[in-house]
Formats: C-alpha cells, sequence, structure tokens
C-alpha cells in the first residue's frame, strides 16, 4: 500500500502509517461522540507496529471504554484535535479525519449503532453492530 500521513489541525503532532489498514468503520458509543463532537468516530485499524509519530508529543486521557477495558484516547495538547486511541487491541484505530487524504479509505463498518441518535445516518447496505462486533 501507499504510506499514509497524517496528524492535527495546527500540525504540531504528525504520524506515518506504512501497513495496510486492517478494517475501518465508525463508532458511535457515547466516549466516541464525545471525543468527536457529536458523530460517530471514523477509524481505521493500523497494526500497532505500522504506525509511528514522527513530530510531536501527543497528550493522552485514560478512562475504561465500552467493553470494560481502559481506552486511552490520544489528541495534540495544542489544538485539541483527536487523532488515535490506544487499548489492548493489536490495532490502534487511527481517526481518519486526520489522514493528510481522508477519502483514501472508506470506513463502511457501523459500531456502537445502538448508541447513535436517531438523526445520524447510516448508510443502506453497510453492516452495523449494536456493540462491538463480535471477536473471533
Ligand atoms: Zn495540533
Ligand atoms: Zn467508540
Amino acid at each position: 500500500m501507499n504510506r499514509i500521513e497524517g496528524g492535527c489541525l495546527c500540525g504540531a503532532v504528525r504520524y506515518e502509517i506504512t501497513q495496510s489498514p486492517m478494517g475501518a468503520g465508525a463508532c458511535h458509543c457515547r466516549a466516541c461522540q464525545y471525543a468527536s463532537g457529536g458523530g460517530p468516530n471514523y477509524v481505521a485499524l493500523i497494526p500497532k507496529n505500522g504506525f509511528k509519530v514522527t513530530r510531536g508529543a501527543p497528550k493522552r486521557f485514560t478512562r475504561p471504554g465500552g467493553s470494560g477495558a481502559d481506552v486511552t484516547r490520544v489528541f495534540c495538547g495544542e489544538c485539541g484535535t483527536p487523532l488515535w486511541s490506544e487499548g489492548a487491541m493489536p490495532f490502534l484505530p487511527v481517526k481518519v479525519g486526520g489522514f493528510d487524504d481522508p477519502s483514501a479509505l472508506e470506513p463502511g463498518i457501523h459500531l456502537w449503532t445502538s448508541a447513535a441518535p436517531p438523526w445520524h445516518p447510516i448508510g443502506p447496505g453497510r453492516p452495523t453492530f449494536p456493540e462491538n462486533p463480535p471477536m473471533s
């Protein structure tokens, strides 16, 4: 795949992605609604060893996620842009809004739709899960 580069709105934090995403989706859980400002979080799942911060030192906020396990939300301390999350998973959910080219991949799977407000549209034919998808 082509390398993906991205960062925050003010440019203080930059990162690069060198491995193909394991998937891409939208999380509608309440914590993501807070982190995004209202909508779901649109994320690409990046293998942990395919992700590298190339500039800056982002801030972190940790609290239990929907599954009960700690989720650390990483954001720019200068401009507040939410950037990615860290947890027990072997991947990092990286928010596609920070990609230099957010059109590069479509977050087509919708998670935690049970928490989505009724006014938020979800495209027809998209896989949806009321909470996290079953882990196999
Ligand atoms: Zn910033
Ligand atoms: Zn979420």
